[in-house]
């Protein structure tokens, strides 16, 4: 019999991504299996200064990581009280990217996510990081859509 040891999943924040939780941690406690959240600080290439060398995005890459830790450690706290098997990551780059790597990276066995995320110039840049998600990895991916 198919079993989950180690779930996936991808966290925005967004409502769409909140929705989805609530599987991924049925899932989690039904199998046993960890939960290992990601939230992916999304970072096009055209912000890491490579046009305009001259100004300095440091303080401004510290200061939007610190927000985004202090958002996943609300989360947590908020939503994984009594669920201790759990670890949570905050990483750079392209979501669906850094989706999949983590995913390889941590033996999951299991990627739970949204079918939408944050609206915005995210999106119309970026478009669908489920759909890329699925065409990706190699494991099997849920998504969620918010009714
Ligand atoms: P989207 O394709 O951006 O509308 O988002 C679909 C789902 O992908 C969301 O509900 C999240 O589960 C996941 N997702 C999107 N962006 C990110 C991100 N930056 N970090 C982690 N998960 C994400």
């Amino acid at each position: 019999m198919k079993q989950f040891s180690t779930i996936l999943f991808a966290n925005d924040f967004s409502e769409g991504s909140d929705y989805a939780f609530d599987y991924a941690l049925s899932l989690a406690k039904q199998y046993s299996a960890k939960l290992v959240l990601v939230h992916v600080i999304n970072e096009p290439v055209d912000l890491r200064g490579f046009y305009v060398p001259h100004i300095s995005f440091e303080n401004l890459e510290k200061e939007i990581a610190a927000g985004a830790e202090k958002m996943m450690d609300t989360f947590c706290s908020d939503h994984l009280k009594e669920f201790a098997p759990y670890e949570k990551f905050v990483l750079s780059g392209i979501p669906y990217d850094e989706i999949v790597k983590k995913a390889d990276e941590c033996g999951a066995d299991l990627i739970v996510m949204g079918t939408h995320g944050r609206k915005g110039m995210d999106h119309i840049l970026f478009g669908s990081t489920a759909e890329r998600v699925v065409r990706g990895a190699r494991i099997p991916v849920m998504t969620v859509r918010l009714p």
